[in-house]
């Protein structure tokens, strides 16, 4: 042995428990009213009946909401309605890009606020509300405000109007940033909105009407009605709306599609999707898994364009699921409101459930289940993240939403038999496709039916980039130039 090598160490060896010490971000920034009524002609209409709404990682009650009505419906439709005809359809596109920048500089301005509350509403991580929900959000502002004043330009010799009064319905899983993407191309088209969030997340929504409050935004443009699915259906049946944007599940969209038929009404649908996540040898496997956890468990996998079937080339497949695992059992899973936490909770008991039954059916019908070991909150609805692997393409886990944070891996040998089995669901929302090769790249993403096909990359977006199903994932475009024209009548 040399001498260096007998040499005491000097340096005692690190300590081996990396564990985080928790960093909750303070809930004081939020100021909650006990009770909500409806938004309506820049006023708080008072709600006759209301619900409680709570916050999904402790089951804690937040704050009392209205149960919009038929009625509360109509006074909505008849605010916007008013707003269209005397004023706001008429500025020109310099003045509503005004206000639409006013929004954006005040979301960000209130991001802060914004995100605490979404995070306590919804579940989701403090760090994915805090850098994707809200920075996205305004961005879609700032974008649309941008194409406000060249409305002309962008459909020239077409003479761009707008439509009128639109009724806008969203989701729980994204309910600031879906709020986003619905009004602001409606308002920077000239249209007037009622808009009904998800009876599960309504709070940004209303905070944001303190946004338009602070914005200065004409009574009437913007109005905001609270309540369950039969909240949504008055909107979409109401005789006076000129069209219906929804984003949610095919199910209610199929409803929505048989209702507005012979109506006259325009309609825009962004429905479920099953995405393939397609893996080739060749790619750079440490990117890949990071793409597929990203995939997957962004937001409790309760996200429609969700990489949630991954397609791996068969000589790569050990590997990749030995590194999976093992990235796996490094995501922290609790407090949406701690700014470690990688997965927040579920968000509601209804959706948990229905994670569970289906991942249920992945056992039964032969799957091999992977969770890491972790621990989940006692209190809240929570769900480990999930592999499945030995999984045919018949199974209900290889077919169905399960919109959590759950994954089903398959195999494939050749790029020809990726595209079919990836195009074999009655969905087409996105996918993901992770090559060395840009000529491959390209080669996929002619052959699949997906909206969006993101390269070496996955759950990406931007405001200029626009969004969309094939099949029973809907309909109509939303960002970019494309989503513009859902809002706009042309004469031609
Ligand atoms: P829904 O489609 O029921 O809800 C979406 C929105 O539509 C909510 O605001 C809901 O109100 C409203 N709504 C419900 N019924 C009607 C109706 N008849 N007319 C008009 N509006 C209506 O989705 P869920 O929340 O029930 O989720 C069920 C499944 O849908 C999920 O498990 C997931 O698979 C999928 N989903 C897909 C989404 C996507 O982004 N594509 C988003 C959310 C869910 P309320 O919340 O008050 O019931």
């Amino acid at each position: 042995m040399s001498k260096l090598d007998r040499k005491p160490r000097v340096t005692p060896d690190p300590p081996r428990d990396w564990t985080y010490a928790p960093a909750p971000e303070s809930r004081d920034i939020v100021q909650l009213a006990e009770r909500y009524g409806h938004f309506v002609g820049g006023q708080w209409l008072e709600a006759a009946e209301t619900y409680e709404t709570i916050s999904p990682s402790s089951e804690e009650p937040l704050a009392l909401v209205g149960l919009g009505t038929e009625q509360d419906v109509d006074a909505a439709v008849a605010a916007a309605r008013d707003a269209f005809a005397n004023g706001w359809s008429a500025l020109p596109g310099s003045e509503r890009a005004k206000y639409l920048f006013r929004i954006a500089r005040i979301l960000q301005e209130r991001s802060r606020e914004l995100a605490v509350l979404e995070s306590l509403n919804g579940g989701k991580p403090i760090k994915e509300s805090r850098d994707v929900d809200l920075p996205l959000a305004a961005a879609h502002f700032f974008y649309y405000a941008g194409w406000a004043d060249k409305l002309e330009y962008a459909f020239p010799n077409r003479r761009p109007r707008p439509v009128g009064v639109v009724g806008q319905i969203i989701p729980w899983n994204f309910p600031l940033l879906m709020l986003a993407w619905k009004i602001a191309p409606a308002l920077a088209c000239g249209n007037t909105v009622v808009l009904k969030p998800s009876h599960t997340t309504p709070l940004t929504a209303l905070l944001f009407c303190d946004v338009l409050r602070q914005a200065d935004l004409p009574p009437g443009v913007v109005n905001i009605v609270t309540g369950y699915g039969s909240t949504g259906a008055a909107l979409v049946k109401h005789k006076d709306v000129d069209k219906i944007a929804f984003t949610g599940s095919t199910e209610v969209g199929k409803w929505i599609q048989r209702e507005v038929a012979g109506s006259g009404k325009r309609l825009t649908l962004e429905l479920g999707g099953k995405a393939a996540n397609i893996v080739f040898d060749d790619c750079a496997l440490d990117q890949a898994v990071e793409g597929i956890v990203n995939g997957i468990y962004f937001n409790q996998g309760e996200v429609c364009c969700a990489g949630s079937r991954l397609f791996v080339q068969e000589s790569i497949y050990e590997p990749l699921i030995a590194k999976l695992k093992r990235r796996l059992t490094t995501l922290r899973v609790g407090d949406p409101l701690d700014k470690n936490t990688d997965v927040g909770a579920i968000n509601s008991r209804e959706q948990l459930e229905k994670i569970q039954s289906l991942v249920q059916s992945g056992i039964d019908e032969g799957a091999e289940i992977y969770q890491p070991p972790c621990h989940l909150p006692e209190k809240g609805y929570w769900f480990a993240p999930t592999v499945f692997t030995n999984v045919a393409q018949s199974y209900r886990i290889a077919q169905e939403e399960i919109f959590g944070p759950v994954l089903s891996v398959l195999t494939f040998r050749t790029p020809e038999e990726a595209v079919e089995k990836a195009n074999n669901t009655p969905y087409g929302l996105s996918a993901g496709v992770w090559t060395e090769k840009g000529s491959r790249i390209l080669w996929m993403a002619q052959r699949l039916r997906a909206g969006v096909v993101w390269a070496n990359t996955f759950n990406r977006f931007d405001p200029t980039s626009p969004f969309g199903g094939y099949k029973e994932s809907g309909f109509g475009r939303e960002g970019g130039r494309h989503g513009l024209e859902p809002y706009l009548r042309f004469d031609e």
